[in-house]
């Protein structure tokens, strides 16, 4: 393939063409959305990542070589259109395009393996199938520019806030928790599997003096139900600070959700009104519900849970339909959290652990963590793990560990909630599910 020559870089994106740009020459670049063929005149719509533009071509104006490729042209393909803007009543941005130049780059081929307008609803399961098509549609491209803004508002957000962002390894040796949900790989000789959380990583980097790290990243989990808040692969926002106890990284997720509410709501009108969303921004703290209300609160709601077990799926809705936006869900049963969550001291059947829900749907678990060694050790032999098998992480937690605590927020779940989606396989690209591992 040879270089793009000079003469075609894009000038503007479609969006960008609008009355100021009125008698001027422009270069766009997309695909192309619809024609319609008049036989005098010819419109094509012409879509990039940013909108669409009318190309109008009246037959007589413009050259018959120009009317010929045009009227060759078919649906997606991909051009180049260099033109003089028009201003045009009946146009969709109240300008037009007349045609000086276009250059095809692509023709696509017939007939699309869907169709990329909003026109047809199609099922989840063709959507995927075809991805690249469907993520063609504004109202599924809108997804993804809320979530690269919620990402970068993360970034920032740490980066303002003094944390190192941080990569651990995906390919490790032993379980985070318990092995029920990872995925076992080939690694040479030996059994590896693929990382279901950072969590004993970031901990060891508190050891390593780094006082507060985050990282962003993909989990992998072998969940063996097929639902619609679980994928085998999933990002994760994982935070982890030294010197803290569970109540400041709670104050710290919290702002977090906020400030990135805020700049959703301020840099995403537009794929907020696509995706028919009206985002509220929270105030202040999160309500706080204590783990022995809950209990009493989906109880009263007749679904049947007895303290210390984890909530059902019948007690997230029960007590997600009490509950209004955001909340923080507080004061676990030590038994029902990972080996690495502090116990309160007075009272050790309780922990520091929290998570982060929204409605019926968590988002976030988190804790101020065990720091000390002994303890800890205790504990992973409590949930009937191998003390031996942790010896990396423990010896750690030997030679110098600060207090801390951290919290992991899914980056995926926490899109859902801004985007206002059901299912979580409309907020990543390509989703790995029990069912699906390509494309
Ligand atoms: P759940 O109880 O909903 O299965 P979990 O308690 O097992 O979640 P954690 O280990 O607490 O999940 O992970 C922290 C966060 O990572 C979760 O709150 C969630 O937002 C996200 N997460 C965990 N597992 C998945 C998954 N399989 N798919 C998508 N996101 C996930
Ligand atoms: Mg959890």
């Amino acid at each position: 393939m040879t270089r793009l020559s000079d003469d075609w870089r894009r000038t503007h994106y479609t969006k960008e063409v609008d009355e100021s740009t009125t008698n001027s020459e422009v270069t766009v670049m997309g695909w192309v959305h619809e024609i319609r063929d008049l036989g005098g005149i010819i419109f094509v719509l012409i879509r990039d990542r940013e909108g669409m533009i009318q190309l109008t071509a009246p037959t007589k104006e413009v050259s018959a070589e120009l009317v010929e490729t045009i009227r060759k042209l078919r649906k997606e393909s991909v051009i180049g259109l260099k033109g003089i803007v028009q201003e045009s009543g009946k146009a969709p941005n109240g300008v037009e395009i007349i045609p000086n130049e276009i250059k095809l780059f692509c023709l696509a081929n017939q007939p699309l393996p869907m169709d990329p307008t909003e026109k047809v609803k199609a099922e989840i399961d063709t959507r995927l199938d075809s991805r690249f098509i469907d993520l063609r549609k504004p109202s599924v491209s809108s997804i993804f520019k809320i979530k690269s803004k919620m990402l970068h508002t993360v970034r920032c957000f740490f980066e303002k806030n003094g944390y190192l962002e941080v990569n651990t390894p995906k390919l490790v040796a032993s379980a985070t928790e318990g092995g029920t949900e990872l995925f076992p790989i080939t690694y040479f000789e030996k059994e590896a599997f693929l990382g279901q959380s950072p969590q004993l990583y970031k901990q060891m980097m508190m050891s390593a003096g780094f006082d507060k790290v985050y990282e962003i990243a993909q989990i992998f989990r072998a969940e063996e139900h097929d639902t619609l808040r679980h994928l085998n692969e999933a990002v994760s926002i994982d935070m982890e600070a030294s010197f803290m106890d569970d109540v400041e990284v709670m104050k710290v997720l919290n702002d977090l959700v906020q400030e990135v509410i805020i700049n959703v709501k301020e840099d995403c009108s537009e794929e907020l009104k696509t995706l028919g969303i009206d985002l509220e921004t929270p105030e202040g703290h999160f309500e706080i519900v204590t783990y022995d209300d809950a209990v009493d609160m989906i109880n009263s709601k007749d679904v049947p849970m007895e303290w210390g077990e984890d909530l059902s799926r019948a007690a997230e809705k029960a007590l997600g339909d009490m509950m209004d936006g955001y909340y923080f869900l507080t004061e676990w049963p030590t038994e029902i959290k990972p080996f690495y969550v502090m116990p309160n001291e007075k009272d050790p059947i309780k922990s520091h652990a929290f998570d982060l829900m929204y409605k019926d749907l968590e988002i976030s678990s988190g804790a101020m963590r065990v720091h000390q060694h002994d303890l800890l050790r205790e504990k992973i032999a409590e949930k009937g793990l191998n003390p031996d098998a942790f010896g990396g992480y423990l010896k750690a937690f030997e030679y110098g560990m600060p207090p801390h605590s951290g919290w992991g927020l899914g980056a995926d779940r926490f899109n859902m909630t801004l985007t206002g989606l059901e299912n979580i396989r409309e907020t990543v690209l390509f989703p790995r599910d029990r069912r699906r591992l390509t494309p």
